[in-house]
C-alpha cells in the first residue's frame, strides 16, 4: 500500500506536498519522496523513512518549481530497497518524466521478462519500472497516448500521478482499485492536486472536486483539464480501504470512511450480539467501528486499551518474535474499565492471528471475565494481488483454521466476524457489487499473470 500526492500551479508546489505527504503517512511509513517541476527541468528528494524527517527546510529548498508529485511507500512489489523508493524518474527522447504509483501490477513480472528479452535495463524491482519502459517504447507523440499505450499493456491496480515537461497527469485503473481523488485549493482555482485521500485535502486547505474516475487519464496543464478514458470494466473499488486502511476523515469514492466503518460496526452488532458490560476498540484500527458496535447494541463505549503513538505499526515488523512484543509496546489495558467485566472488544480485522490474541490475554489480565471478539470485516483468507500488504494465503489465520479453531486459538469467549454480505451493505453497495472483496471472498477480478520465476537479481544497497 502507498499514497500518492500531486499539485500543478503553485510556487510552493514541494511544500504543500510535503504536508499532503504529512496527511498520507498513514499508507507508508518505509519510504517516502517528492519530485519537482521547474520549467520542466525535475527535482527529486526520496529516502527512506517518514516524511517529517526526509523533507526539512534544506531537502525542500532543493525542490524548487510549482508542479509536484509526492509518494509515500509501503513495501508490497520489489521488497523494502533503497532503489525502489518512488517517485521513479526517467528521461527518453529528449524528455523527462517522474511518476508515483499506488497498487500492484498482475501481469507484471510477464511483462519484465519480456522487456528484458527486448534489451531493457531495469534499475529497480518496482513493478511501476515496467509502465517507464513500455511508455518509452511506444512510438506515439503525445506523452498521454504513450502512457494510453503503455496501459493498455499493463493489468493491475494503479492509481498513479505523473508530471512530465509543464503537466501533472492523474491515471486510475480500469476496475478502480485504489483511490484517486481531484481537487483544488480553496481561493486559487487554478491550482490543483491530486491525492489518494481527502485528507491531504484538508490540511492545505483544498476542496475535493471530484474523483479520478476508473479507467480515466487526467492531464491538467495551462490550456486546463483534459480527460481520455481507458476501455471501461467493472468498477472494483478495494473495500479493505474503507475497513482498515484509509483514515476515517477520508471520503473514497464519494462515501464518508468514518460513516461506512460506524455502519460496519453497527451490523456487526446486528449480527453477532452477546450480553456485556462494555464495549472497547483496539485503537486505532477499531474505533469508530466499535463506536457503531455501542450504538446499535446499547452497550456502553469505553477504551479499555491505550495505544502508545511512539511506536510503528506492528504489522510491519520483519519478524514473528518482533510482532509479538510490539503489541506489548503498542497497547496497554486499563483496569478500571476492565475488571470484573464482560467485554466486547472490536478491531477491523484479523489477519495472522498474533494481535488478537496478545490483546485476549492482555484484557483477562486486567481482569476482564468475558472477552467476546468482534471483527468488523469477514475472515481474511485469501492475500490481495493489488496492493495491500497482505501475507500469503498459508501465513492468514482464516485460510487454515474454523472460526472456532480461531476462537479457540485466540482463546476469546467467543468470536464474530462481520459477513461479507453486511460488509458491502454497510459500503452501500448490496445491489450491485462494485467493490473488490477478493481478500474475503475469492472473487477475484483479475488473475495475477506469474512470469516463468526465473530468480531475478536482488541487489542491495545500503
Ligand atoms: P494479525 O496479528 O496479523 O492478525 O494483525 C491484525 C491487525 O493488523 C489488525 O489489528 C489490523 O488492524 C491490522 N492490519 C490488517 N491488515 C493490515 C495490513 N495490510 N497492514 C498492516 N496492518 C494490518
Amino acid at each position: 500500500m502507498c499514497g500518492v500526492f500531486g499539485i500543478y500551479n503553485h510556487p510552493e508546489a514541494s511544500n504543500l506536498s510535503y504536508l499532503g505527504l504529512h496527511a498520507l503517512q498513514h499508507r507508508g511509513q518505509e519510504s517516502a519522496g517528492v519530485v519537482s517541476n521547474q520549467d520542466g527541468v525535475l527535482h527529486g528528494v526520496r529516502s527512506m523513512g517518514q516524511v517529517g524527517k526526509i523533507f526539512t527546510r534544506d531537502a525542500l529548498a532543493q525542490l524548487p518549481g510549482t508542479i509536484a508529485i509526492g509518494h509515500v511507500r509501503y513495501a508490497t512489489a520489489g521488497g523494502s530497497l533503497v532503489q525502489n523508493i518512488q517517485p521513479l524518474w526517467a528521461q527518453y527522447r529528449g524528455r523527462s518524466v517522474a511518476l508515483a504509483h499506488n497498487g500492484n501490477l498482475v501481469n507484471e513480472e510477464v511483462l519484465r521478462e519480456e522487456l528484458e528479452g527486448e534489451g531493457a535495463i531495469f534499475s529497480s524491482l518496482s513493478d511501476t519500472e515496467v509502465i517507464l519502459q513500455l511508455m518509452a517504447r511506444s512510438r506515439r507523440a503525445e506523452f498521454a497516448e504513450q502512457l494510453a499505450d503503455a496501459l493498455s499493456r499493463v493489468q493491475g491496480a494503479y492509481s498513479m500521478v505523473f508530471t512530465t515537461e509543464d503537466q501533472l497527469i492523474a491515471v486510475r485503473d480500469p476496475h478502480g482499485f485504489r483511490p484517486l481523488v481531484l481537487g483544488r485549493l480553496k481561493g486559487a482555482p487554478e491550482t490543483y492536486v491530486v491525492a489518494s485521500e481527502t485528507t491531504a485535502f484538508d490540511l492545505i486547505e483544498a476542496e475535493r472536486v471530484r474523483d479520478i474516475e476508473p479507467g480515466e487519464i487526467l492531464t491538467i496543464d495551462s490550456t486546463g483539464l483534459h480527460s481520455a478514458h481507458l476501455p471501461k470494466a467493472p468498477r472494483r473499488f478495494c473495500v479493505f480501504e474503507h475497513v482498515y486502511f484509509a483514515r476515517p476523515d477520508s471520503v473514497l469514492d464519494g462515501l464518508s470512511v468514518y460513516e461506512a466503518r460506524i455502519a460496519m460496526g453497527q451490523q456487526l452488532a446486528r449480527e453477532h450480539a452477546v450480553e456485556a458490560d462494555v464495549v472497547i476498540p483496539v485503537p486505532d484500527s477499531g474505533v469508530v467501528a466499535a463506536m457503531g458496535y455501542a450504538q446499535a447494541s446499547g452497550i456502553p463505549f469505553q477504551m479499555g486499551l491505550i495505544r502508545n503513538h511512539y511506536v510503528g505499526r506492528t504489522f510491519i515488523e520483519p519478524s514473528d518474535s518482533i510482532r509479538h512484543f510490539g503489541v506489548r509496546l503498542k497497547l496497554n489495558a486499563v483496569p478500571q474499565v476492565l475488571s470484573g467485566k464482560r467485554v466486547v472488544v472490536v478491531d477491523d480485522s484479523i489477519v495472522r492471528g498474533t494481535t488478537s490474541r496478545k490483546i485476549v490475554k492482555l484484557l483477562r489480565q486486567a481482569g476482564a471475565t468475558e472477552v467476546h471478539v468482534r471483527i468488523s470485516s469477514p475472515p481474511v483468507n485469501g492475500p490481495c494481488h493489488y496492493g495491500i500488504d497482505t501475507p500469503t494465503r498459508a501465513e492468514l489465520v482464516a485460510s487454515t483454521h474454523s472460526i472456532e479453531q480461531i476462537t479457540k486459538t485466540i482463546e476469546a469467549d467467543s468470536l464474530g466476524y462481520l459477513s461479507a454480505d453486511g460488509l458491502l451493505a454497510a459500503v452501500r453497495s448490496e445491489g450491485e457489487k462494485n467493490f473488490c472483496d477478493a481478500c474475503f471472498t475469492g472473487d477475484y477480478p483479475l488473475r495475477r499473470d506469474r512470469g516463468s520465476g526465473r530468480k531475478q537479481l536482488r541487489l542491495i544497497q545500503v
